[in-house]
């Protein structure tokens, strides 16, 4: 693996880490994540975790605990929305992904995650990234949406040298001159990842993009950048979401998106079959 220059090296170890969290082994087979943006209730979090494994998703995630821009937002239902992601998981079986925004809250969230997603912008929090470091969760570390990949993995490197090893990295769109999209996805990133980290990094579409109609393209796209994996918000109604509406797909189009990616994935097996 080549060398970026950064501070410490812990990325360019040869052997490529792969993260179990269940039977899941993220890293070594495609996996998505899906779920809403937020856990409004626990009708729609339970019916959505139903739907989006019977579609094949492997992970469930929604945000308990919000970062919102405007303080008068929804801004999550905290340690109850917590608890409905649990009661999701034990019918389901679905590991949970949820992020957490505050140390303070590390004993609440580890509770009932299985993957501790740390946000864009809570990318560069280093006293949360040394806290999640000394967790037993992986962490899910969601680029900065205006970090260079140097200063992205030597954010995962904080998590790497307090002892925790297990870091997905998740490309979710960068901060650029355009207004058409939230976000700009940077798909190049993926295969730059590859080339100087050991660690996996899966695809947030969903805030990459900011609309729903350019989720199903920039999926396929992601699987052909080399991904180990996606990340999908996918709501009952999207229209009424709490929370990023525009971007939320319906369950039934979460289960069409889906065998589309496993088409992906099985041409490109097929494409790379004898450089493997
Ligand atoms: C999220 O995944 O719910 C989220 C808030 O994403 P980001 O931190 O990438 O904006
Ligand atoms: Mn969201």
């Amino acid at each position: 693996m080549k060398n970026l220059k950064l501070s410490v090296l812990s990325h360019t170890q040869n052997k490529r880490t792969v993260i179990r969290v269940g039977d899941v082994r993220l890293g070594e087979e495609f996996v998505i994540i899906a779920g809403p943006c937020a856990v409004e209730n626990e009708e729609q979090t339970l019916e959505t975790a139903r739907q989006v494994k019977a579609a094949g998703a492997r992970m469930l995630r929604g945000g308990a605990f919000k970062p919102r821009t405007s303080p008068y937002s929804f801004q999550g239902l905290g340690r109850d929305g917590l608890k409905i992601l649990a009661r999701a998981r034990e019918e389901t079986g679905l590991p949970i992904v949820t992020e957490i925004m505050d140390t303070r809250h590390i004993s609440l969230v580890s509770e009932y995650a299985d993957v501790l997603q740390v946000g864009s912008r809570n990318m560069q929090n280093f006293t949360l990234l040394k806290e999640v470091g000394r967790s037993d969760k992986p962490v899910l570390l969601k680029r900065g949406m205006n970090a260079t990949l140097a200063e992205w993995l030597n954010c995962a490197e904080y998590v790497l040298s307090e002892g925790n090893p297990r870091v997905i990295l998740c490309e979710r769109g960068i901060r650029t001159f355009e207004t058409y999209t939230r976000n700009t996805l940077d798909l190049s990133i993926i295969p730059a990842v590859k080339e100087v980290s050991h660690l996996p990094v899966i695809v947030d579409p969903s805030h990459g993009t900011g609309r729903s109609t350019l989720i199903e393209r920039m999926s396929l796209a992601a699987v052909a950048s080399g991904a180990d994996g996606l990340m999908i918000e996918v709501h009952q109604t999207p229209h009424k979401a709490l929370s990023d509406r525009y971007q939320q797909i319906s369950p039934d189009a979460f289960s069409l998106l889906v065998r589309k990616i496993n088409r992906m994935k099985s041409a490109m097996d097929d494409i790379y079959r004898d450089e493997s």
